[in-house]
Parts: structure tokens; sequence; C-alpha cells
């Protein structure tokens, strides 16, 4: 409700004042014969106490209003209390949000993980007690300072890509190459981001327990196995024939055992692998064709296999690697496509200056609930096709290690009954342009 100021009852004590004063000096005035000098006197008066009020105003705010305001009860301490009221209640709301933030750095401090409040220019505001002991940084020294000093390099790198990536797991500390940290960046607001940094050191040393473990039970297994393996092989069904299909279904299982044993060392090889040696040039015309060979010999002519390539770039990284990964997805294309389908090998540009090896087929697909867990160790959308076909359930597992191995990433697209494409990306920094032979220039 708005209320007229002459309801006021500090307008009405000013306005009541002003009325009485000038009232009673023109009175005086008159009762002396010269009422309007008077009334000048008086007016001068009320405007010199009516600075005075206003000083008083001044150097009260001035004094940060610690103390009351002054008091007339007049308009002047009316202006002066209504400020005093709000600047009381903004000075608790500034104490209660100071609090809460104190509140809030304390809790930040005692994180167990680092947390380092970055600009978009990648320079430090803030960092807790855990950042510093994990990254070196020191307070106040550090503050304002560019983080990629304190960072690992794989790290840096890292970092100038798009914020949003998936966290960086393990990398060897800056300070003691025994230490493992995993990284991850939050964009929290328009102008900052959030590092936090995490000690994985037990959690990669139990890593690297399992790692161990699996590697010494496949090599431990592989001898064995060798053996059983060859005596089996010497065994002839003829001599026995009413053990022959037994025997057979002997053979078949230790193949299969000897099979998952490799398989499982040539994981656990490239697990323990870091980096792969960089130097070599892929050749992909080659590599295609080897595994045109290799699909139609294990299709048997049950399948058209095709070839397309627009792209003349080869690869860098490991040929053995890499024709490991892609014969397995050329060979998991044969098993599970039915007699009569088509596989397409092809080897593409992509949009943004990378290439893509992708194998296309028309067999049964992979429903879309089991496509987010397809490459784990072991994971098979059905046992018993997989099995039938000689499968061991970690041919993607293996694939997907080799890309990573290569910054690569693995695409899949599948429909259920109509087939399925798994492609594998390549960024431009991996490809390399395709090389001049001799003797074509020679012929030109
Ligand atoms: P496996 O040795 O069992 O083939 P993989 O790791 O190579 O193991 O594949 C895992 C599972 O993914 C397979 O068991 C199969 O169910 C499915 N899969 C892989 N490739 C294809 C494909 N081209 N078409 C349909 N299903 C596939």
């Amino acid at each position: 409700m708005h209320l007229d100021f002459l309801q006021s009852h500090a307008w009405q004590v000013s306005l009541g004042r002003f009325v009485v004063l000038l009232a009673v000096s023109l009175a005086v005035g008159w009762w002396f014969g010269a009422p309007l000098y008077a009334a000048l006197i008086a007016l001068s008066g009320y405007s010199v106490w009516s600075l005075v009020s206003l000083y008083q105003m001044q150097s009260w705010l001035r004094s940060r209003q610690r103390r009351p305001p002054p008091e007339d009860r007049g308009v002047w301490s009316d202006i002066s209390a209504h400020m005093y009221t709000k600047l009381h209640a903004e000075r608790s709301r500034k104490r209660r949000l100071v609090n809460l933030l104190r509140a809030f750095r304390e809790g930040a401090a005692a994180l167990p993980d680092g947390v380092v409040v970055l600009t978009r220019g990648r320079s430090v505001v803030w960092f807790n007690e855990a950042a510093a002991r994990l990254l070196g940084l020191a307070a106040p020294r550090d503050r304002g300072a560019h983080i990629d000093g304190f960072l690992p390099l794989p790290v840096r790198s890292w970092l100038t890509e798009d914020p949003a990536q998936e966290p960086l797991r393990e990398v060897a500390s800056n300070l003691d190459e025994a230490i493992r940290l995993s990284f991850r960046l939050i964009p929290y607001s328009r102008d900052h981001l959030l590092l936090v940094v995490r000690d994985v050191t037990p959690l990669a040393r139990l890593e690297q327990v399992r790692r161990d473990f699996v590697a010494n039970v496949s090599h431990e297994l592989r001898t064995p196995l060798t053996v059983l393996h060859g005596y089996l092989e010497m065994l002839e069904p003829e001599v026995m024939p009413q053990l022959a299909p037994v025997l057979a279904d002997l053979r078949g299982q230790s193949r299969r055992m000897t099979q998952i044993v490799e398989d499982l060392l040539t994981l656990s090889r490239l697990e323990a692998q870091q980096q792969i040696n960089d130097a070599e040039r892929v050749s992909i015309r080659a590599l295609l064709s080897t595994l045109r060979r290799e699909a139609e010999g294990l299709s048997q002519g049950r399948h058209r296999v095709d070839i397309v390539q627009s792209c003349d770039s080869d690869l860098r990284g490991s040929t053995d690697y890499l024709h490991s990964a892609f014969s397995n997805l050329v060979s998991n294309a044969v098993r599970y496509t039915a007699e009569g389908g088509r596989i397409e090998l092809s080897w593409q540009a992509t949009a943004n200056g990378g290439a893509r090896f992708a194998v296309a087929d028309t067999g049964y697909g992979i429903p879309a609930e089991h496509l987010p867990r397809i490459t784990e160790r072991f994971y098979r959308v059905s046992t018993s096709r997989s099995r039938e076909s000689g499968g061991t359930g970690l041919g993607l597992s293996i694939v997907k290690h080799v890309l990573q191995l290569h910054q690569a990433r693995l695409e899949i697209q599948s429909e259920v009954g109509v087939g399925s494409t798994f492609s594998c990306v390549f960024a431009r920094e991996r490809l390399l342009a395709p090389e001049v032979l001799m003797d074509e220039t020679h012929a030109h």
C-alpha cells in the first residue's frame, strides 16, 4: 500500500516544526513591525540547522554506520534509520554468506582429492591441500600461475582438448614416478573450470596384481596345454573307432583352450604396454588384401567379401597389433553372418581429417542393450553361438586395447537381423601420406 508522505510521522514532525517556526517568527516580527525580516532570519536559521543535520548524517554514514544514526525524529533521522536497518540486514546477510563460503572452502580443503579452480585461460585461482601435495603447488606463490607447469606431459595435451572429455587415468606424477594420478576436468561456470586430481596408486597396484595374475596363469597353462594338444593330435581315431567322436571333441576343446590362453596372453601384453612404436608405416592396401584373404579363407565361399578404399593415407602404428585387431573384426563378421551374407571392409576419410577402418556385415546383429558391454572380456551376446563358431569372448577386448594404444576409438552400429558395422576411427595425427613408389615416379 502506498502511503501519502504527509501520513508519515517524520514528515509531520518536520513540517510541523517548519510551520510553527514560520508562524512564531512572523508573529514576533509583526510585534516588532518587521515580519519579513523575522521570517528571513528564521528561514536562514532553519537552513543552517538543515545543513548541520545533513553534515551529521554524512559523518554517520562515513563512520561505517557502527553506531546508531543521529536522532531528531524528523525526516533526516527517518532516512538514516531506514538506511541503518537496511545496512544491518545487508551486513548479517553478508556474514552468513561469508560463513557459508568459509564452510565450503574448508570442506573443499579437507577433501582427500586434489581440487584446483582454474580460469578458462588455465591459470590457478584456488587449490586445496591435496592438490598442493599431489601437484607440488604452493600457496600463495602459485595463485595466478599457469597450471601447465605443474602437470605431467600427457595431462597438458589432454587439457587443451574438449573440456567435457573423459577423465584421464593413471598418469605417473611429476613429483614421483611411483605415484599414479587420475585427472578429471569439470567446467562449472562460464569462466571457471574445476580440475580434480585423485591419487589412484593403490588402485593401480591392485590392477597390476590382477594383470600379473592373469598373465601368470595363462603362461603356466600354456605348456601343459601344448603337451595335451600334442598327445591328442598323435592319437589316431582309426585305432579306436568307438572313441572317434570323443577324440574329435577333445581336440576341439583343447584347441579352444589354447586359443583362450593365447588371447589372454595377447591381452596381458597389450595392457602392459603404455606406448607402441610409432615409427612404423602400416600399409593399408596390403593389410586390406591380407584381411580379405583371411575372410575368404574363414568363409569358405559362404559370403561375399568386398573392399572399398577411398582414402590413400597409411597409418602410423604397429602392423602386428592392427592386423590382429582388424582380423578379429573380420573373423567376427564371418562368424556372425549367415551363409549368403555380404561383408565389406572399408578404409575411408572422416570429416575431420582422420580415417576409419570399418567392417560391415549383413549378419545377425546385436541387440542395443548389449552394445555398451560388448567389449568386456568374455562378454557374449549368445554364448552358444560364440562357442560354436570358435569364439573366445576376448576378440573385442583385444580390438579395444589395440585401438587405445593408437589413440583410436571403436564405434559399433548394429541392428538385429540387418547387420553390424564395427568402425575403428583414427585421428589425423595417426595418418601418413601415401608413399610415392620409385618405379611409379620413373614411369611418369
Ligand atoms: P567372440 O570370441 O565370442 O566372438 P568377441 O569379443 O569377438 O568374442 O565378441 C563379443 C560378442 O559380440 C560375440 O560373442 C558376439 O555375440 C558379438 N559380436 C561381435 N561381432 C559381431 C558381429 N559382427 N555381428 C554380431 N555379433 C557380434
